[in-house]
């Protein structure tokens, strides 16, 4: 492993320029359960039938009591671990020009990285579905399952929902930052979801390395990925800040 880490180290020091790719991951070591694998939310609920948007419109309270009101309290009470620090840490050196993150939970911003394109949303906000008016999450409360606007409409939180399009901002925000990018690194996704899952492939052809932190291997580790390091996230990124100031 530390020979992975060196390796990683040096290739983000001498090439800069780097993006992170940021998933669920990222964010267990903050109490957040990812989707998938052990202990994931799709043990316990079908992702078609709990966070697909038509299922949503036709039956929100279902939705906000079995499923969202226990992610948003999640949420609401987490806080940034070494990794969202790391990466924070990374930006303010200048050596990690921006995040594109899948995680809808705020933490890199919390963390105090300030370049964050959320690839699926927020769960910092909540839109009314009749008249479109905005609350931030501490305005909005669950003991009544769904919330609701003053004028009566249903909240729904400012993430997307699978059967929903990415925002076409976010995909030219995220276009832009690995246009330039000389090494990305992804962090804690399972790489299965596109169109985030296809972000590392665009960099690889734009001539970006790969660093990847997992725990586990994924689909683009034995192709695209330059260096694996197989580790929790915090550890990692620990690490790699640690190497990076000494060498
Ligand atoms: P995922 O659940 O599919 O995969 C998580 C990945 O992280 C796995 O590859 C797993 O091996 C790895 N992992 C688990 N613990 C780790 C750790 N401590 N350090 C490093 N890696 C670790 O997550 P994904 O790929 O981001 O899936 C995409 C979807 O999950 C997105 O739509 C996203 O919105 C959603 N999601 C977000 C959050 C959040 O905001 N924190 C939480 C759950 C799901
Ligand atoms: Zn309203």
């Amino acid at each position: 492993m530390a020979d992975e880490i060196l390796e990683a180290a040096r290739l983000i020091k001498e090439q800069g320029c780097v993006v992170a790719l940021t998933g669920a991951g990222v964010s267990v070591e903050s109490g957040i359960p990812p989707f998938r694998g052990k202990g994931g939310l799709w043990e316990k609920f079908d992702p078609n039938e709990y966070a697909n948007i038509d299922n949503f419109i036709k039956n929100p309270e279902k939705i906000w009591k079995a499923f969202l009101a226990d992610k948003k309290a999640i949420i609401d009470n987490a806080k940034p671990n070494d990794a969202h620090k790391g990466f924070f840490l990374l930006e303010r050196i200048g050596l990690l020009k921006g995040i594109i993150t899948s995680n809808i939970d705020g933490l890199h911003q919390a963390a105090g990285s300030k370049n964050v394109v959320e690839f699926h949303g927020t769960f910092a906000t909540y839109s009314c579905m009749d008249c479109r008016k905005v609350f931030k999450s501490s305005e909005v409360k669950v003991d009544v399952a769904p919330p609701l606007c003053e004028c009566g409409g249903i909240l729904r939180p400012d993430c997307i929902f699978f059967g929903e399009s990415i925002n076409p901002n976010v995909l030219k925000a995220s276009r832009e930052m690995i246009s330039s990018c000389k090494v990305m690194i992804v962090a804690g996704s399972s790489l299965v979801v596109a169109p985030s899952s296809l972000i590392p492939f665009e960099a690889k052809s734009n001539g970006a390395k790969v660093i990847e932190i997992n725990t586990k291997p994924t689909c683009i580790t034995s192709s695209i990925t330059d260096v694996f390091i197989k580790e929790k996230a915090g550890a990692a990124m620990n690490w790699l800040i640690d190497l990076i100031n000494e060498i």
